[in-house]
Parts: C-alpha cells; structure tokens; sequence
C-alpha cells in the first residue's frame, strides 16, 4: 500500500505538484492521467525517492520514502520517462547488473533474469546488444529492469510514448499481465489507454488531483445527471416553450441546423426511461415534431476535458503515430 499525504513540490515559485494526497492499494492498476505539464513525472519521481518534495510524505509500505529510503525503494520498481538502459550491454548483462545494484542473492540471480525475460517476452534478444533492439522492445527491456527484484509496486512513467501502435497494444498487454503479480501505476496522457489498462483513474491537472475513481464511475458522474438528446424537424422557438413546461428537466440546450433542431435536456436524477416516455407524449400533444431521441452518455473523454481544459502545455513528444525503421523483428 501506498500513501501519499499533502505533496507539494515547487521549482522556484512555480508549483508543479500541489497538495496532492491519495492512497494506492494492493494488486489494482492505478492510471496518472493528464495533460503534458500536469505534473505526473514530477509525482512519480517523488515517490520513488528520486526527487525530493517540497511539503508532504510519501509512505511505501509503511516506508516513509525520505526517511527510510532504502526499505521504501527496495518495494519500488520504476521505469522512468527516460528509460536508464545501457546500449552496450545485452539485456542479459544489464540485467544481471541491476539486479545486483537491487541486493537480489547471487543464488537466485540466474534463475529470476530467466523468469524476468521470459515474463517481458525478451529472452529470443537476451544475447543481443540493447542498442540493436527495436523500442517496444528497449521498453520490455526497461520493464524488465523495473520488475527484477520482485518489487510489491512497479511504477512507469508514460511506458507507450513513442511506441507504433502495434507496440503499444503488446506493451499494455504486458503491464495487464503485470497487474496480476503487482500493484501498478502508470502516467499517460492517452486517455483510450488508461481506460483500457487501468482498475483506477487519477486524474491530474495543474499538479492537482481533480478526479480519483474507476473509469466507468468517472463516466458516469458525468451522467449523473442523466441527459437525453432530442431531434425535431422544427424550429427553436417551436420546441422550447414546450421544454419549457416539462417539470422535470433541470437544464436545456438548444441548436439548429437546416430545419433540424437538437436539444440537449438534462433530467437530474430522474429515472430517464420514465422521462423519456412522457416527454414523447408532452411534445406529441404540442405537436412537435420530434424524430429521434436518445439517451447522452459521457465519455472519459468528456470528463477529461471538462476537469483538466485549457490546461495542457505544448507537447513536447513525438505522437505515437512514428514507427522506428528498426523494427524487424516484431
Ligand atoms: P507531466 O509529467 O505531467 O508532463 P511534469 O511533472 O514533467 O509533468 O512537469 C510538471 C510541471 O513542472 C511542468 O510545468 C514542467 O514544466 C515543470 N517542471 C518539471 N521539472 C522542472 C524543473 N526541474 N524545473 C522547473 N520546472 C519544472
Ligand atoms: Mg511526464
């Protein structure tokens, strides 16, 4: 388990993480999502005793990580934004390198490298220098550096930047499979990805946490306000005297285009079938010509914008569209 309690960190005036405080609980994934600048690097970073914090306490397994850095860490596996592979060496030998910076007993050196690659799908490429690695897999490779050592919790920073899409979908693979054997927690600014991998969403943004739950209740606090789109072959001024005298509806929006008028109408937390038959028979005695109605649900996406707009910096990366020349072998 991990808690993280009122964690602020300042760069000179400018606050980059502010009063963040959550806790992270045994064997789920756990998504940072957020805009480029929204602070997940510098969290991630602080909790794993690679950068300091400015105000707040991190404890990792009962482990303040200022504190008692050397336990703490011993329970972290991290694979930062930038992963620290060697290119000269072979993912054999770097590994066997990390696993003795880790304190991993020589007696069972051989046997968990074998287990590690096997489990990131890296041993065909064991004897091959990591330079010559394509990047999805320089990234199992730096998955690997993270999980040797059998740490409780395996932290990565945005692990399918730069990734073809074909990569990413293996490298999600991965970290799910991940998921059975450790707590995870991984930053991405894609949302379709943290929807796809995650157990819980963190939503960050201008280093503060706006929302925290799973990806299908943040959808639906979006909804909790059930809402229900209506089209009618009439005017504006046709449709909404009769919105007008519904009750029910706590909020409307109205639009039009080319004799088509689209409302959007919010029934609070009425039950939305029930709603639904008596505004079809509301705008059938007023004679309006309603065409189509359908209940409105709220994306991740929608939830996203709506709590982190205006907020991202520019991007700095290259988008997951490029694919590396060198990848041959997958
Ligand atoms: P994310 O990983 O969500 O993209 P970061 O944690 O990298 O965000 O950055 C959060 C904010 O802190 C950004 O505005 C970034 O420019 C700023 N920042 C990060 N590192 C430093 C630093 N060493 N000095 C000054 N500002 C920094
Ligand atoms: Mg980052």
């Amino acid at each position: 388990m991990v808690e993280v309690s009122h964690l602020t960190k300042k760069y000179g005036d400018f606050t980059a993480v502010s009063d963040l405080s959550f806790t992270i609980e045994d064997g789920l994934i756990y998504g940072f999502l957020g805009p480029n600048g929204a602070g997940k690097s510098t969290t991630m970073n602080i909790m794993t005793g690679c950068l300091s914090a400015t105000e707040g306490e991190v404890i990792i397994e009962g482990h303040d990580i200022f504190e008692e850095a050397k336990e703490a860490k011993k329970c972290i596996g991290y694979l930062p934004e930038i992963p620290p592979l060697y290119p000269d060496l072979t993912p054999v030998e770097y590994l066997e390198f990390v696993a003795r910076a880790k304190g991993v007993p020589a007696n069972e050196l051989d046997e968990q490298i074998e287990n590690v690659m096997e489990e990131t799908g890296i041993t065909v490429y064991a004897n091959r220098l990591i330079k010559n690695l394509s990047k999805g897999y320089k990234q199992r490779v730096g998955i690997a550096q993270a999980i040797i050592g059998r740490p409780s919790l395996i932290i990565l920073d945005e692990p399918t930047v730069g990734l073809d899409p074909k990569q990413i979908i293996e490298i999600r693979n991965l970290i799910k499979s991940l998921g059975r054997k450790h707590t995870v927690v991984l930053s991405s600014h894609i949302l379709s990805e943290v929807q796809a991998i995650c157990d819980r969403v963190m939503i960050i943004s201008r280093g503060k946490l706006v929302a925290f739950d799973a990806p299908e209740n943040l959808e639906s606090l979006m909804l909790g306000e059930a809402a229900i789109e209506v089209k009618a072959n009439c005017g504006k001024d046709v449709i909404e005297p009769v919105i007008q005298k519904m009750d029910f509806v706590t909020e409307y929006d109205l639009s039009e285009d080319e004799g088509v008028c689209t409302a959007i109408v919010r029934i609070g937390e009425n039950d939305r079938q029930k709603m639904q038959a008596e505004m079809f028979r509301i705008f059938g005695e007023n004679a309006v010509p309603v065409f189509q109605m359908t209940p409105v649900k709220a994306s991740l996406e929608d939830v996203f914008i709506e709590l982190t707009h205006g907020s991202s910096e520019p991007d700095p990366e290259p988008e997951d569209e490029e694919v590396p020349q060198e990848d041959a072998e997958e």
